[in-house]
Order: structure tokens, then C-alpha cells, then sequence
């Protein structure tokens, strides 16, 4: 097959040689709110392209490669003093699999465990293209049915206006979990 990004004969959707070049990652932090940091791994322009090819059959695959550059070696090098566990925002499934769950799924370590369906968001009403305003005024309003007083890494794959992750932390720190910081793929204000 032809790869993805280069167009070049490859073995894998996206070849090496991009892998390595293309896909290099370098964290960029946001502070969304008071003490609250989201981390992203790229700039949501550079990747867009190959992102948007998740809803095509093999957008798993990108995704899984998007994710072992960035959030395998995230979470290989990532220590803490207690359990910790990721939480996707948004893990229903969009077509045959759910992106932030692939994503989390990435993350997991021996500090690291990822957990499923737990964040629910019961407003499920698209914010593409949507202002902040309209963003805040339709809240996803979720339903958090996991465990208390856990350290809790969110996960998503991508972040605009931040409004989601603050409204995810909220309902997380309601029921006692500590939320240490975001992690996003992308950041479409990086
Ligand atoms: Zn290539």
C-alpha cells in the first residue's frame, strides 16, 4: 500500500520514515482553567488530514498510530506516587470503535489504568463549528458512575475551546476524584 502522509510504498498505513518525522510529537500545555492543564501532543491542522480519515474503515489503524507516537511514550516514561486511571470524555462508539478510547487505551502502564464507560454525557448535541457561547449553554452534562477518590488523567482527542474538560473535571471532583491534568491528541489553538 501507499502511505497515508507521503504517499511513498509502505507496509503501514503511515510509513517510518513519517512516523518518526511527521508524527514527532513535543508537549504543548494549555491552562484551561485556574491550575488546570491540558497537554496535546500536536497542532490540530497538522494532523487534521489523517484524523479525519478515522470515520473511513481503517481509521483505527491511524488512530492506533497516532496514539503509540504520543501517548504510548506519554505514558511509558509517566510516573506517580499512587494508582492513577484515564478517562475518556467522549468514549461512544462512532461507527466500530471510539477514538478516546483508543486513546486511553494507549496510556495504560503500571501507574496508568485506563477506565471505560464510566463518563457518560447524556447531551450529545455536535459542537462543530459552535461558539463557546452555544457550547456553555448546551452542556454535556454527564454522569459520572465510577469509583471516588481516585487521581484521574482525562482524555480526549482533541480540544478547542476547553469547555468539555472543565465541565468533565467538575462533575469528577463532585465525586471526589482528583483530576491531575488532560491529555489530548490535538489542540486546535496550539
Ligand atoms: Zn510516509
Amino acid at each position: 500500500m501507499r502511505c497515508l502522509a507521503c504517499g511513498k510504498l509502505s507496509f503501514e498505513i503511515i510509513c517510518k520514515n513519517c512516523q518518526t518525522t511527521l508524527l514527532s510529537t513535543s508537549l504543548h500545555s494549555r491552562e484551561v482553567a485556574k491550575d488546570f492543564f491540558v497537554y496535546s501532543f500536536y497542532n490540530y491542522t497538522d494532523i487534521s488530514k489523517l484524523l479525519n480519515a478515522k470515520y473511513h474503515f481503517f481509521g483505527d489503524k491511524i488512530l492506533q498510530i497516532l496514539a503509540s507516537n504520543s501517548f504510548k511514550k506519554f505514558s511509558s516514561s509517566f510516573t506517580f506516587s499512587n494508582q492513577v486511571y484515564a478517562i475518556s470524555i467522549d468514549d461512544v462508539v462512532t461507527k466500530d470503535f471510539s477514538h478516546s478510547a483508543i486513546l486511553a487505551q494507549n496510556l495504560k502502564s503500571h501507574i496508568i489504568k485506563p477506565y471505560f464507560n464510566v463518563l457518560k454525557a447524556q447531551n450529545r448535541v455536535s459542537y462543530a463549528g459552535k461558539s463557546l457561547e452555544f457550547r456553555q449553554k448546551n452542556k454535556r452534562d454527564f454522569i459520572y458512575s465510577g469509583k471516588q477518590y481516585l487521581n484521574i488523567i482525562l482524555v480526549d482527542d482533541i480540544i478547542t475551546t476547553g469547555a468539555t474538560m472543565q465541565e468533565a473535571k467538575i462533575i469528577l471532583e463532585k465525586n471526589n476524584c482528583e483530576v491531575l491534568f488532560g491529555l489530548v491528541l490535538s489542540d486546535a489553538k496550539y
